[in-house]
């Protein structure tokens, strides 16, 4: 406990909820300590990836620890990792069992990107990563929105989910992802209906931020579980 509290003053770290579980001081950790296959150091290796950011290393363990997490930290400060890197690890792939992870990103330039970051960290494993694109999301072949991850708008899921009756109730994993903008956008409505869609009632609901504006307390607040909240650097950077 008292090595958590010196790493986490180091690195900036603030967290609040009850039993938080300690930041990484590396990623070699993640082998040691969290049972990570090989080809995630791997990739993480051949992309550069040294050392964890902050938010990487507070955030990474709260997810595989299976908690609802509100973590917000500046533009540029890796969130996207944050997220993706414990997804990998906690789902496996196969296709008979449906969708298991789901990202809702603000813009498709933003979910395009993400698809392509899901795509560089997962290289060596048979995942199957889908962008829901508009083509997708309205062509009813269930074959074609077979996958492991899908990453969208909440607009085009939401359509997905009504007009075509994608189904999500398989879903392990859920990230809001630019929280503040999804909301600045105003896809309230189409987020209420994603949440409601992943209806398992063990799935991890996570939301990622660059800032805290009240409809993000007031969301993570009404969707989420024994949540712990991470924020790293000043409040509204
Ligand atoms: P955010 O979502 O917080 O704005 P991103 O996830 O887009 O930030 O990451 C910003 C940049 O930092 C990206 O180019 C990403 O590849 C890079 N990056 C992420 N994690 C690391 C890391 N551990 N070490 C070095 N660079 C990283
Ligand atoms: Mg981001």
């Amino acid at each position: 406990i008292e090595k958590a509290s010196i790493l986490r003053k180091k690195y900036g770290i603030h967290v609040s909820g009850h039993g938080v579980p300690p930041p990484l001081e590396s990623f070699v950790e993640l082998s040691s300590g969290y049972n990570c296959k090989p080809y995630i150091l791997h990739n993480l290796s051949e992309l550069g990836f040294r050392q964890p950011t902050p938010i990487q290393r507070q955030a990474i363990p709260v997810l595989l620890s299976k908690r609802d997490c509100f973590a917000c930290a500046p533009t540029g400060s890796g969130k996207t990792l944050a997220f993706l890197c414990p997804m990998l690890m906690k789902i496996k792939p196969g296709l008979k069992n449906g969708v298991k992870a789901v990202v809702l990103c603000p813009t498709r330039e933003l979910a395009a990107q993400t698809a392509r970051e899901c795509k560089k960290l997962a290289k060596g494993r048979k995942f199957y990563i889908k962008l829901m694109t508009k083509e997708l999301s309205r062509c009813g072949d269930f074959d074609k929105m077979l996958c492991d991850i899908i990453i969208s708008t909440p607009f085009r899921l939401d359509f997905a989910i009504h007009k075509r009756k994608f189904d999500l109730s398989r879903v392990k994993y859920l990230v809001l992802d630019e929280a503040d903008k999804l909301f600045e956008l105003g896809f309230v409505e189409q987020i209420d209906s994603v949440v409601k869609a992943c209806s398992r009632t063990t799935v991890v609901r996570t939301l990622f931020s660059a800032t805290l504006p009240e409809t993000v307390e007031k969301l993570a607040s009404t969707v989420m579980v024994d949540v712990v909240r991470i924020i790293v650097g000043r409040k509204n950077s």
